[in-house]
């Protein structure tokens, strides 16, 4: 057997699988493997100072597990922030079923994942994410109750996407009010990138209120369904960022702006869906010096959590569109407080999200 120190061993992904967990300030992280069922989970839990950790169970299949604990770790630390700035009474974390081809019994699965979120007593509450539905959260409700968005609860979302269409046109009327001065959308040109499930609904909303829209997606019967629905302008995936508009919303991948298009971008805000909008915080200062206003995502697309945490906490769903419809405020706040202390919204974003986090009682 090598030695702990020795060179290739220390050039080895768990190295930075625990650099990850600490730089990002997570608390802790668990590892499961059920021999019965072939069950191979992570639950990462970054901060359980506002509440019990919440956040959904992504069942996908990794390159290998130290990518699957990586992207728990990375999902719970943005979960964290999201949760805080959006002030809700839950922390954030993330849980990860490795999905490998000897997974043959779905339901004996996620009963042997709800055990596991049961052994954590509380300390993590699970919910829907890529990859798992309603009926798995109904198997694991049999063998815990750290679980929301199942059918038990008093309002059921099969789909969360239009509630966080709904977060995203609040935060680009925000947008609009604090950069264009506009109280209106009527007449707004938006560019949409991705006309999935966000996307889709988002340009539905956008049509309803008047705004102009330019769409596009990988797959052209998506761009084509917004364009006779919504009389949206068909542009390629290549171009969306360079079209003059009011507003770019990425509502597709991660990385939207990114060192090399940031030039090209052509519109005035930047507010959409997509997680990691940034291809790095560092272009949140790039954008605010080329007179660019930019919604830090995970304060626009909170809809979707806002959802989830009314969910478990029993409240109506009006309750949560209450709480959705808020966004607008969140984001105002922050637009005025950057400008006022010439920073990125990003910035004033982070740092509340840190006080709550780190400094609140
Ligand atoms: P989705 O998969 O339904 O839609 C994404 C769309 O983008 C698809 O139609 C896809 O074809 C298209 N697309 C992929 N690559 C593209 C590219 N290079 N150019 C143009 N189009 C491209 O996903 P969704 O649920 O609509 O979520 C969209 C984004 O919003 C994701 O980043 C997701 O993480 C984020 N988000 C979603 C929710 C939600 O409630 N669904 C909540 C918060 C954040």
């Amino acid at each position: 057997m090598k030695s702990f120190t020795d060179q290739n061993a220390s050039n080895l992904a768990p190295l930075s699988v625990f650099s990850q967990f600490l730089s990002l300030r997570c608390v802790d992280l668990h590892l499961k493997h059920d021999e019965s069922s072939n069950m191979l989970a992570i639950i990462a839990i970054h901060s359980t100072h506002l509440g019990p950790a919440l956040g959904g169970c992504r069942f996908r299949a990794y390159p290998s597990i130290e990518h699957g604990i990586i992207d728990a770790i990375r999902l719970a630390h943005g979960m964290s922030y999201k949760a805080a700035i959006s002030n809700l009474p839950f922390g954030g974390g993330k849980a990860v079923i490795i999905q490998t081809p000897q997974m043959t019994n779905r339901t004996e699965i996620f009963r042997s994942f709800g055990q596991f979120v049961q052994e954590l007593g509380g300390r993590y509450i699970t919910a829907e994410d890529s990859g798992t539905g309603v009926e798995d959260m109904d198997v694991i409700r049999t063998v815990t109750p750290f679980v929301t968005g199942n059918s038990s609860q008093k309002f059921i979302c099969k789909d969360p996407s239009p509630l966080t269409a709904i977060g995203v046109r609040r935060g680009i009327q925000a947008a609009v009010k604090h950069h264009l001065h506009r109280d209106t959308l009527a007449g707004i040109h938006v560019a949409i990138c991705g006309a999935g499930h966000v996307g889709y609904y988002l340009a539905k909303e956008l049509h309803q209120l008047g705004a102009r829209l330019t769409i596009t997606d990988i797959k052209p019967e998506t761009t084509e369904r917004c364009a006779d629905e919504f009389h949206a302008t068909p542009v390629s995936p290549q171009d969306i960022h360079k079209v003059e508009s009011d507003v770019y919303a990425p509502c597709a991948l991660s990385n939207a702006v990114s060192f090399e298009n940031i030039d090209e971008i052509n519109a005035k805000i930047i507010a959409g869906s997509a997680n990691n909008q940034l291809e790095s915080p560092l272009l949140a200062e790039r954008l605010m010096q080329k007179g660019i206003l930019y919604a830090p995502d995970y304060v626009i697309n909170a809809g979707g959590l806002i959802h989830v945490a009314a969910q478990y906490n029993n409240q109506t769903e009006n309750m949560a569109k209450e709480n959705i419809e808020n966004i607008y405020n969140t984001l105002l706040m922050l637009f005025e407080r950057a400008a006022k202390e010439n920073v990125s919204p990003l910035d004033v974003a982070n740092r509340l999200a840190e006080q709550r986090l780190y400094f609140s009682n």
